[in-house]
């Protein structure tokens, strides 16, 4: 099984009611759109998610650069455990909020200086969320450049600051968390504890999901193309979600025969 080049399909799921399920949401539940707001959620993947929590006794989590409150606007009526802000914010499966500390006052002269830039261009977006600065260039692929430079000038002597890149977007994070740390912390808990971990994303700040599952020899999916140090690659969204719900289906079978 190679790691640069995950060709394998993806694995039988022989015991799937030991899984723990972890989902990025952009690419991955979701198409990604060109006004990140104007993202669905299909029917199929809102059914298949509460058919998932059902029968893995709530083990089922998504691990986001989003804010919490996006992700709940995007699930409704469907309301998960979520780690947002790439592992800022955490909603626990009990409902409670774990929020670590970050430096806001940083994000906030970053933001005056990114402000200016997106008022000199037309189609660039700042995104200002709980503990992080997003600056989305989707609109303008052709000012990536552009937006990189001027994302690491604002920077510049802030330790406290790490700037994750994704597709079309530059982020200034105040802490210094991931999502594999968010998936880790999840593990600690019930009802994830003791299940074998499972993390499905499409982006580049993926990649420390996949290196804390591949360590916890659980299962790593990459969604579309591109490097990955995922053990797993699915061409596109539906490809995942067929695997999802023959996941419930043998989960249902099992039950059945049990
Ligand atoms: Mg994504």
């Amino acid at each position: 099984m190679s790691l640069r080049d995950p060709n394998t399909s993806l694995p039988e799921p022989n015991e799937p009611q030991n899984f723990a399920l972890f989902f990025d949401f952009d690419g991955t539940l979701a198409d990604i759109v060109e006004r990140p707001e104007d993202v669905e959620v299909t029917e199929a993947t809102r059914e298949a998610l509460t058919a998932l929590r059902h029968s893995l006794e709530g083990a089922v989590a998504i691990i986001t650069g989003r804010d919490i409150a996006a992700i709940d606007r995007f699930l409704t009526p469907v309301r998960l455990p979520v780690a947002g802000v790439h592992g800022l914010t955490r909603r626990d499966a009990t409902g409670q909020m774990h929020h670590p500390e970050y430096d806001c006052e940083a994000l906030k002269i970053i933001e005056t200086q990114l402000e200016r830039l997106v008022a000199e261009e037309t189609g660039l977006l700042l995104e200002n969320k709980q503990g992080a600065l997003a600056l989305h260039y989707r609109l303008r692929p052709e000012l990536e450049g552009v937006c990189l430079e001027a994302m690491e000038r604002a920077v510049n002597g802030m330790p406290s600051i790490t700037v994750r890149r994704g597709k079309m977007v530059i982020e200034a994070v105040g802490h210094a968390g991931n999502k594999g740390e968010a998936i880790e912390s999840f593990l600690n808990e019930k009802p994830f504890a003791g299940r074998v971990p499972v993390f499905a994303g499409d982006d580049l700040t993926d990649e420390d999901g996949f290196a804390s599952v591949n360590r916890l020899h659980g299962i790593s999916i990459k969604v579309g193309q591109g490097d990955t140090q995922a053990r797993y690659r699915v061409q596109d969204r539906e490809e995942l979600l067929s695997w999802l719900n023959a996941i419930i289906e043998r989960i249902g079978n099992n039950h059945e025969q049990s």
